[in-house]
């Protein structure tokens, strides 16, 4: 077996399992050790209902025996499959005298809780009255006392079986579960010597990490945290060192490329600046300045554009790329979702339609029929189209520009530097390429952005358009649920809309956190028929994203319950309150960017970050403000750059799960903030060998079967 192999060699995968395997990205041995765990549940030992009452935290197993036949409750949308349940007499005997009391039959104060299951009728018939198993699901306490939601059910010798070890959950698709994965990794695992490492063993003592091979076991079958920390550890480091190799050689292969694309005097950029309906603010007038140098200096422009959330970066490269058209060449502007892209298209086209500006605006993305994808390539390629915005799809094979002066890519953090590349390489050779200018809404520390941004010279924007109201934030616990939801009630009954953002896709089974769908049910209960609720996740396609998309934005929804898939860049001035679930499990700027969503019109907005951490649901119906400190300070600025700097020093490197840090920049497993330390080494690294070593390494990399560092 080799790593580049189908994962056919693997026993039990045929060609039905690879087809959907591949769907997960997944056709190779290399692909399937790549595909990590996104959580791994530790079935905790059996613990008791007064426990678990008390304190919330985390899902629990309980030992329970069901007081009658479950019965179903149909709403209109769902249906609940309930039963009650009491602890099972063996537990209260193994558990002291603490579960007291249970033995009387009632389901007195503290020994009962009812077990609920939604869209699951099928369990009826499994699950009868005085049956005796193990239940592990999160525990919620309500009006009506304790319950769990969605538990497991295990017999007591199953849990037994299961219990203290660390189970990966992986990623998935239908058909395929996360056992059988495990089961794959580990037969791909025991061939030894198929993984190579890009380190040798020196270095690799030098820097203190693991070796590749042990690493990649650990990410995906560790004996305990502490292990599995060290693997993490070891494989951000590779992506660190991969990507900062590709900035080196992007930087090395470009050099300084003399101005190819001189462009002279710009009078109708001039007069759409004159025509805007607001006056650029002084950071917009420094950045577009920088830009305009570059575009008119000797050598060709290499510009990162720093600026926080709606601080307003679009106009300026809109003034870039229209300079470059009327000067007779191409320019193009990359983003990385259709939802986007087709949104900086629309406004671009108002905007140039009501300033009377003669240069038509293209759109090239994935979603497009073949037919209309033909039309704007042709027009591409025969210079006809000056000004293209799109997605990934203007990087594929057959879009080529005879003209192309200037390259955009829109919300970098999304992109990896080789597709920026491969933008820049659209009209042909790099050397002698266009004009790179890369936008980005996350502000980075300084000494980060220097290893990351090491190409580029940067304008920072910093603040926003002056005449907004800053947003209102407020912190508050799950008590407060139903106060925030009446108070987008009201927002909503004024004519404005409204956000709410929830972490996962799909229910998970061992966090706490909301999820899309769910939510959007529980909303649907709460509001009834005169709110129009929208939902907006990752999963769906490109182009059922975009209709839902443009017809919030049509005001055609309330709410938008949605991941953080929002998060980048989309623009719905009329939307002014947004809803975080689960907020202390984002990193800050995430935070920061998702908050961004509001704010964009006249009217005031706000944002309510829900704080379902144990600590906040302990103060219960009392609790105001949460006491968290790392919410607290995004209540306190706006700034983005403070944010960054702040995240940077709480974030503690340990709560990775669950929630990727969306907001910073798209690495698969390392994450800027809180593996800071295998980045500065992996850019000390890089500085203290020699060229042939270097050269080693990159080459490495590009052949992608020599050690699992992640190709960028
Ligand atoms: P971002 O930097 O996050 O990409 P955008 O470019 O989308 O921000 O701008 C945010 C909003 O601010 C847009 O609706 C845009 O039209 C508006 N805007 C941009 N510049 C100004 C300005 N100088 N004055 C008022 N509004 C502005
Ligand atoms: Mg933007």
């Amino acid at each position: 077996m080799e790593l580049m192999d189908k994962v056919t060699v693997l026993p039990g995968v045929g060609e039905k399992t690879a087809k959907l395997l591949k769907k997960l990205g997944v056709e190779t041995v290399f692909d399937l050790l790549n595909h990590i765990p996104r959580d791994f549940i530790k079935y905790p030992p059996i613990s008791s209902i007064s426990e678990a009452g008390a304190a919330e935290r985390g899902p629990v197993a309980l030992k329970l025996s069901l007081v009658s036949e479950p019965s179903i409750i149909r709403t209109p949308r769902v249906n609940i499959l309930k039963a009650m349940a009491r602890e099972s007499s063996s537990l209260a005997l193994a558990g002291g005298g603490r579960a007291e009391g249970t033995g009387q039959g009632g389901m007195g104060e503290g020994s009962g809780i009812s077990l609920k299951w939604y869209n699951m009728p099928f369990l009826k018939n499994v699950l009868h009255s005085g049956m005796t198993r193990v239940f592990y699901g999160k525990t919620v306490k309500g009006r009506d006392g304790l319950s769990m939601e969605h538990p497991r059910v295990f017999t007591a010798e199953e849990y037994a079986g299961i219990m203290e070890k660390m189970e990966p959950v992986y990623p998935l698709t239908e058909g395929i579960s996360s056992k059988s994965i495990a089961k794959w990794v580990g037969k791909a695992l025991e061939k030894k010597g198929i993984i190579a490492d890009l380190l040798k063993e020196d270095e690799r003592e030098a820097l203190g990490l693991l070796g590749e091979e042990e690493a990649i076991s650990s990410i995906h079958r560790p004996k305990d945290m502490e292990e599995w920390k060290k693997a993490r550890k070891r494989l951000a480091f590779d992506e660190f060192l991969s990507f900062i190799i590709n900035v080196q050689r992007l930087k090395d292969e470009r050099g300084a490329a003399a101005n190819s694309f001189p462009i002279g005097k710009t009078p109708i950029a001039e007069s759409l600046k004159e025509k805007l309906p607001w006056k650029l603010t002084a950071s917009q007038e420094k950045a577009l300045s920088d830009v305009m140098g570059d575009l008119r200096g000797s050598t060709a422009m290499n510009r990162l554009i720093q600026g926080d959330v709606g601080s307003g970066k679009t106009i300026v490269a809109v003034l870039a790329l229209l300079s470059v058209a009327e000067n007779g060449f191409q320019g193009t502007m990359m983003a990385p979702t259709e939802v986007l892209a087709a949104q900086h298209a629309e406004k671009i086209r108002t905007l140039f339609r009501e300033c009377s500006i003669p240069f038509p605006v293209y759109l090239l993305t994935g979603s497009l029929s073949l037919k209309e994808k033909r039309e704007v390539k042709k027009k591409i390629a025969s210079g006809e189209a000056c000004i293209v915005l799109g997605t990934h799809a203007l990087i594929q094979e057959d879009v080529y520009f005879p003209s192309l002066a200037l390259a955009v890519t829109d919300e970098q953090h999304r992109f990896g530097v080789g597709q920026r590349k491969e933008l820049s390489k659209r009209g042909g050779d790099l050397a002698t390429g266009p004009h790179v200018l890369v936008m980005s809404a996350t502000p980075i520390p300084r000494t980060l952005g220097l290893i990351l941004y090491g190409d580029l010279d940067i304008s920072v924007m910093e603040g926003r358009p002056t005449d907004r109201l800053p947003i209102k934030n407020c912190v508050i616990g799950p008590s407060k649920r139903q106060s925030a939801y009446k108070f987008i009630f009201n927002e909503i009954k004024s004519g404005h809309q409204a956000y709410i953002i929830c972490p996962l896709v799909e229910p998970s089974e061992s966090m706490q956190i909301e999820n899309v769908p769910e939510y959007a049910e529980k909303l649907k209960a709460f509001f009834g028929q005169g709110v129009r609720i929208a939902v907006l996740h990752g999963r769906m396609p490109p182009k059922e994203k975009n209709a839902v998309m443009e017809s919030f934005k049509r005001h055609e929804a309330d709410i938008l319950v949605s991941t953080t898939v929002v998060e980048v860049g989309v623009d719905v001035p009329n939307a002014t309150v947004i809803m975080i679930e689960d907020a202390e499990r984002f990193g800050l700027s995430t935070l920061h960017q998702i908050r961004g969503r509001v704010g964009r019109g006249d009217a005031q907005s706000y944002c309510i970050f829900v704080d379902t951490s144990p600590s906040a649901r302990e103060k219960g119906q009392d609790m105001v403000k949460s006491e968290n400190e790392r919410l607290q300070l995004l209540v306190r600025t706006v700034d983005g750059f403070e944010i960054a700097e702040e995240d940077l020093k709480m974030r503690g490197p340990g709560d990775f799960f669950g929630i990727r840090q969306s907001g910073d920049m798209d690495f698969r497993i390392a994450d800027i903030y809180g593996d800071a330390d295998m980045l500065t080494k992996a850019a000390s690294f890089v500085k203290g060998i020699k060229r042939e070593r270097f050269t080693e390494i990159a080459g490495g990399l590009s052949v992608g079967n020599k050690g699992l560092a992640l190709q960028l």
